[in-house]
């Protein structure tokens, strides 16, 4: 089911009473007419909704107050057709908790030479309007994204598509939940967080569920349900095992994961290798599968990697591409050939695959279970980002880092999970040092389908510290930028 049509997004178009009922006519024509035309193009993920223009202080704040209080609404489209005070927007703006675009856009493509008067530039006044409008956003520091030309462009189209997607993946999170299997792994420091933070910047809630309750379900789940998902894995992938009790086993956890989470309302959830009292393997091909159908997954106890997965599954949805959990796991250094091999012990999700994934079962080093069976593949090429979520002790920070995912240039036929390999930007070694100075973690989420400026506006939204690795990225600069951004943060 799709999670982005679910949601809408309000035009707000601001005018005052100055110009007549006539002309507020047409300004709600002309408004109706720009969110049709966006509605009809497909080009964005969301409905846009014409609301009836705003002329008085008391509508502009019931227009925000109306839209916060509206679920479905996942943010507001500001224009102003004409000029509107902006002191009459104060009070509507300073309580409004949705996010924010202004639009400045204009109805006429081009000035009528011939016809234009006074009338019609009084009317067509949004590079005047939406100055004064610019103004009470940068004086009441409201995060807000800004895009301006004409609403037929391509350009202008994928940025408010790509601000919707960005506004949804908020709007999921403020209900989100996370299911914590077991503690983090002992002594990993990045995988922490304040889940205090967490819910306040984002509204995820993250909480501990005792393993044994979950390996309660997952053994009580019914023969049928286990053959009906093994013949699924058979049509979908290639079973390259004959030890279908392990994989019969991944079934049995896959639906019992997907079983506690849906009666819970969660969608999202960690495991930890050191916490499986009670499961006879650690989930790998269930966790793998459940990832595709949309689920947040982090490994080894880390939730925000989880939460961030699911949100960035949601805001991603439809485009082409895979999104995963992932780790970077190796490197290839030969000299002007350097490359990383990202992958994890298991836990890659299908939608990265180039190629039919393969059921396999080996034997696991840690965590003292069964030979897990997971899906092994090796991922597309083409560029991607990867993204991390930090605690930095007072404010969470992304690291969103560019990368050219490549074929690797070698088959590894013992290699035993899904892995893909890419160049990061602009280099291995710049990428990496502005990583580690960063503080990026070992988990990030990889996509193919999201780009960093999708991140961005995210943080926007959140409030959250953003740090873009990528072609741009100078060491010298970016040490600043860190150095500022921790000043800053301290005056929040
Ligand atoms: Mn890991």
């Amino acid at each position: 089911m799709s999670v982005l049509k679910q949601y809408n997004f309000w035009l707000i178009t601001g005018s005052q009473n100055l110009y007549g009922e006539e002309a507020i006519r047409q300004v709600n024509a002309n408004a109706a007419d720009i969110a049709d035309a966006l509605n009809r193009s497909r080009e964005l993920p969301c409905q846009i909704i014409a609301m009836p223009a705003v002329t008085t202080p008391e509508a502009i704040t019931k227009a925000c107050k109306d839209a916060d209080y509206d679920d479905s609404c996942a943010g507001i489209i500001t224009w102003m057709h004409t000029f509107s005070p902006s002191k009459m927007w104060i009070a509507g703006l300073s309580r409004l908790q949705k996010p924010l675009l202004h639009f400045h856009t204009q109805h006429n493509r081009e000035i009528p030479w011939g016809g234009i008067d006074m009338d019609f530039m009084n009317l067509n006044q949004s590079a005047h309007g939406d100055r004064e409008h610019g103004f009470i956003g940068a004086r009441l520091r409201l995060p807000r994204k800004i895009v301006a030309g004409y609403y037929e462009d391509t350009e202008v189209r994928r940025q408010i598509a790509q601000w919707q997607r960005c506004a949804v993946g908020v709007a999921v999170g403020k209900t989100l939940k996370v299911a914590r299997f077991g503690d983090n792994m002992r002594e990993v420091a990045v995988t922490e967080g304040d889940k205090i933070e967490a819910q306040l910047r984002f509204g995820w809630s993250v909480n501990y569920y005792g393993i044994g309750d979950l390996a309660a379900i997952v053994h009580a789940m019914p023969d049928d349900e286990i053959a009906e998902k093994l013949k699924q894995y058979d049509e979908n992938y290639l079973l390259a095992t004959d030890r279908l009790d392990h994989v019969r086993y991944q079934a049995r956890l896959e639906l019992g994961i997907r079983r506690f989470l849906e009666q819970g309302g969660l969608t999202a959830y960690t495991t930890n290798f050191e916490d499986l009292h009670g499961l006879e393997q650690l989930p790998g091909l269930a966790s793998q599968q459940l990832m595709a159908d949309g689920f947040g997954f982090g490994a080894e106890g880390d939730w925000k990697t989880a939460a961030l997965t699911r949100v960035m599954k949601v805001m991603a949805e439809g485009l082409p591409g895979g999104t995963s959990f992932m780790e970077d796991y190796t490197y290839h250094l030969e000299k002007g050939n350097e490359l990383v091999l990202g992958s994890h012990m298991l836990e890659v999700c299908p939608s990265l695959a180039a190629e039919t994934p393969s059921v396999e079962v080996h034997a696991l080093g840690i965590g003292g279970k069964n030979a897990p069976a997971r899906l092994v593949f090796h991922g597309g090429e083409g560029p991607a980002v990867a993204v991390s979520l930090v605690d930095m002790g007072g404010r969470m920070r992304m690291i969103a880092c560019d990368v050219e995912a490549v074929a690797p240039p070698h088959a590894m036929p013992n290699l035993p999970t899904a892995h893909i390999m890419w160049r990061p930007l602009p280099s291995l070694s710049v990428s990496a040092q502005a990583w580690l100075l960063s503080g990026g973690a070992h988990h990030t989420v990889f996509t193919h389908a999201l780009t960093a400026e999708h991140m961005r506006d995210f943080a926007r939204m959140t409030g959250l510290e953003f740090v873009h690795i990528g072609a741009h990225t100078s060491i010298t600069e970016l040490e600043k930028e860190l150095l500022w951004n921790d000043i800053a943060y301290k005056f929040q």
